[in-house]
């Protein structure tokens, strides 16, 4: 049975991957998650029975971090604790620059620490997977698409700690031969991801009928993937991938905010009309605009499909179908997370 250590596995991505590792029988996954805000329990409830699967509560910013290779002495480590809101990250830095690149920092310098030990064998076999976003390229204009070669260019405080963690995998490779791979994601929907992020934060407001706030004009742009055909991509990564290449991954979904949030008021017209017979869009606001807002992201994902012969298995109306009907049959998961959210604004930034 091979070990995989999976960092952030409480989280909205992570738990999706921790699922699908445990269920494969393949895998013995360490789950390895401080639990902020953001890391729930109850998204990896499904399998955190199976004796394929061990939880520790660390923060990976703890100088002493390493010693979890030691302990687990895994084959992979797929990296994904890190704080992932833009919208905090323009609030509050501090938390963003200590997890995702302090906390990589030690990840890295464990996981080399260990590597060095194997033979020779287990040595090639290891990989340090890091799950990153494509945020670091900036943003597109109204054509082109992201490659694997695009420039760095990260524009918020959020895509610049991942830049930097990026860059720091990179240079672990190069410098000390870990064998690491980095992938570049898209934005992802789907079921558990917390209520600040644009798709849950718009259901869970529509359901409780508050204003559904859209920053600008709704025109961004993000290329949509759901979660689970991310977490399936990651595995094919991590098991596949050639050590030193970076693997973008995409939906070929691109939509404007705008766009996403009415169709998620009218699938909520279909599945659960308001009482009072007024339409979902009526709800809709538009608020001040985010600082340094990107204003497209589109990911050309050729390479991951040559080469790993991976695709999507959802496009965007059959995932935002699911992903609604998942938040209308899990309230209670929404109220058990919402419960350690104390107040905070969602969906605007602190000033606006
Ligand atoms: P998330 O915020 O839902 O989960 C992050 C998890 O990391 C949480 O469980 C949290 O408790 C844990 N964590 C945070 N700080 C930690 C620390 N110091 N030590 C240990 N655990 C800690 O994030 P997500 O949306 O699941 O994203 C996962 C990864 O994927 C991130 O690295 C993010 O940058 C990347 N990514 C996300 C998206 C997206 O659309 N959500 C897209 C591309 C890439």
């Amino acid at each position: 049975m091979k070990t995989v250590i999976v960092t952030g596995g409480a989280g909205f991505i992570g738990s999706a991957v921790v699922r699908q590792l445990v269920s494969s029988g393949e895998f013995r996954v360490i789950n390895i998650d401080k639990l902020t805000y953001a890391g729930n329990l109850e998204s990896v409830a499904d399998v955190s029975r199976s004796n394929r699967y061990v939880f520790k509560k660390m923060d990976i910013c703890d100088d002493t971090i390493g010693a979890i290779f030691r302990d687990f002495r895994p084959v992979s480590i797929m990296h994904l604790a890190a704080e992932s809101h833009v919208d905090r990250s323009i609030d509050g830095p501090a938390a963003f620059i200590e997890t995702n690149i302090i906390g990589t920092y030690n990840l890295l310098q464990g996981a080399l620490e260990y590597w060095r030990g194997l033979g020779e064998d287990q040595k090639s076999a290891f990989r340090f997977h890091h799950i990153s976003t494509d945020e670091v390229y900036g943003s597109l204009g109204a054509e082109g698409l992201f490659t694997e070669t695009t420039a760095y260019k990260p524009n918020s405080p959020y895509a610049a700690s991942k830049a930097s963690s990026d860059h720091l995998v990179r240079a672990w490779y190069k410098t000390y031969g870990l064998p690491a791979v980095i992938s570049n994601c898209s934005n992802n929907y789907g079921p558990y991801q917390f209520p600040e992020k644009l798709i849950p934060l718009i259901i869970h407001k529509a359901l409780i009928e508050q204003p559904l706030p859209i920053y600008g004009k709704g025109e961004n742009v993000r290329d949509w993937l759901f979660v689970e055909d991310h977490a399936n991509a990651l595995i094919n990564i991590m098991t596949r991938g050639t050590p030193g290449d970076v693997y973008n991954v995409g939906g070929h979904n691109e939509k404007t905010n705008i766009e996403v949030v009415q169709t998620i008021c009218s699938i909520l017209d279909d599945l659960r009309p308001r009482s009072s017979g007024a339409k979902y869009q009526e709800l809709i606001e538009y608020v001040a605009d985010r600082p340094g807002h990107d204003l497209r992201y589109a990911i050309d994902a050729s390479k991951i499909k040559r080469e790993l012969d991976w695709t999507p298995a959802e496009d965007f109306e059959s995932g935002i179908t699911k992903t609604v009907r998942w938040y209308l049959d899990n309230q209670d998961w929404c109220e058990i997370v919402m419960q350690k959210y104390k107040g905070e604004r969602l969906g605007r930034q602190a000033s606006a």
